[in-house]
């Protein structure tokens, strides 16, 4: 049966970076893969076309494909727009309409580009590890959350807030990811001050009990971000929620060197999911042929893997992108001595010729 895919390109590098991505498509449906794409509006390019970042008619393209590709949203030009039309606040729609509750990002630290790293290359080399983010609870969407005068004067609030169920599925698809690995995982809590992560832990040891082929630690937050720059390398798949994830997971990105070198997968219960780099728009590159397309394409690997089911088409493409490596093709976040320096679209047309 046919797969449908929906692209959201979005804005800033979004669309060039995309481009790259629909290129691979078009090559892989050509040998075979029963593919068809459309796209639709996402970000401050659907605010400027609707008045609002995640249209409706966007939500009913999400919900009737099996997977959906988005490139990057926002941009300066929108961060004086009232918090409802800012584009990011499309990308939490989407994940919450879409119920993405699990979100892989692997940092891989690729040979070649051990250098790219700001740590120490023994530090680094033969990184590959996976944090699993819960993205669609936690203090970003828990309630009561604003802004109010008491006593006088403001005062912000927001609320940590996690059920059980939520902390379940998260737990198993942890504990499935590390089945697929080494069977080790961390799960990262600051249960010594918080409530919230005292439950964390709790169900967690509790679903550990259908998983003892997989060994399960904890750390404390705080510990955690010290170790992932201290020795990245003690960890194989690390579990947390939503605001603890989002930071850690950056760091650990850094650790891996270029953000323009990592995907995501972020999945709901049924394995359709929503793929996109870690980076963001990079407004100050956009337009120039200067974005690295690798995080894209390597998102469109892990879409072919976790949703379409197209293991050997993933690790297709995976393999491409090791060989442009291998070749010494540079773009200029990952440029390295003796590399080939090359733009977003000759990017692409190496991983096109390897592929
Ligand atoms: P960013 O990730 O866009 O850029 C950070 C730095 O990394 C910039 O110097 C940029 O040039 C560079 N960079 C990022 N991706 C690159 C790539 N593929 N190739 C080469 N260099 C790359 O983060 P930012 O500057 O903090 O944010 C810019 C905009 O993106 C903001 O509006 C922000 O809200 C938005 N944003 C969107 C997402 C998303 O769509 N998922 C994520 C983060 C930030």
């Amino acid at each position: 049966m046919t797969q449908n895919i929906l692209l959201l390109p979005g804005d800033g590098i979004g669309p060039e970076i995309m481009a790259q991505a629909v290129r691979v498509l078009e090559k892989l449906k050509t040998d075979g893969l029963d593919i068809r794409w459309d796209d639709a509006l996402i970000g401050g390019c659907a605010v400027d076309a609707t008045g609002v970042p995640f249209p409706p008619e966007t939500l009913a393209k999400c919900m009737a494909a099996d997977a959906v590709l988005l490139g990057a949203v926002g941009g300066p030009q929108y961060d004086v727009l009232p918090r409802e039309q800012r584009p990011e606040r499309g990308l939490l729609a989407i994940r919450k309409e879409m119920q993405v509750f699990a979100n892989l990002r692997p940092a891989v630290v690729y040979p070649e580009l051990v250098e790219a790293s700001t740590l120490k290359p023994e530090v680094v080399a033969g990184l590959d590890i996976i944090i699993v983010r819960e993205l669609v609870g936690d203090i970003y969407f828990g309630e009561p959350r604003g802004i109010e005068i008491r006593n006088g004067e403001r005062v912000g609030f927001n609320t940590m807030i996690y059920s059980e169920s939520e902390i379940r599925r998260i737990a198993h698809s942890a504990f499935k990811t590390a089945q697929k690995r080494n069977k080790k995982l961390c799960s990262v809590d600051k249960m010594n001050v918080l409530e919230c992560t005292q439950l964390w832990r709790d169900v967690m040891i509790e679903v550990s009990a259908e998983y003892p082929d997989v060994e399960l630690s904890h750390m404390l937050v705080d510990n955690a971000a010290m170790q992932l720059v201290r020795n990245p390398k003690q960890f194989d798949v690390m579990v947390t929620g939503n605001m603890f994830g989002d930071i850690l997971s950056d760091a650990a990105s850094m650790v891996a060197g270029s953000i323009g070198m990592l995907p995501s997968a972020s999945i709901d219960a049924n394995g359709k999911g929503l793929y996109e780099p870690i980076h963001g728009s990079a407004p100050d590159i956009a337009g120039k042929n200067l974005a690295n397309p690798l995080a894209m394409i390597l998102s469109v690997g892990m879409m072919l893997r976790h949703s379409l089911n197209q293991v050997a088409a993933a690790d297709c493409v995976d393999a491409a992108v090791k060989k442009v490596l291998a070749q010494g093709y540079r773009t200029g976040d990952i440029m390295t001595a003796g590399g080939l320096k090359v733009g977003t679209v000759e990017m692409g047309d190496a991983v096109l010729a390897v592929l």
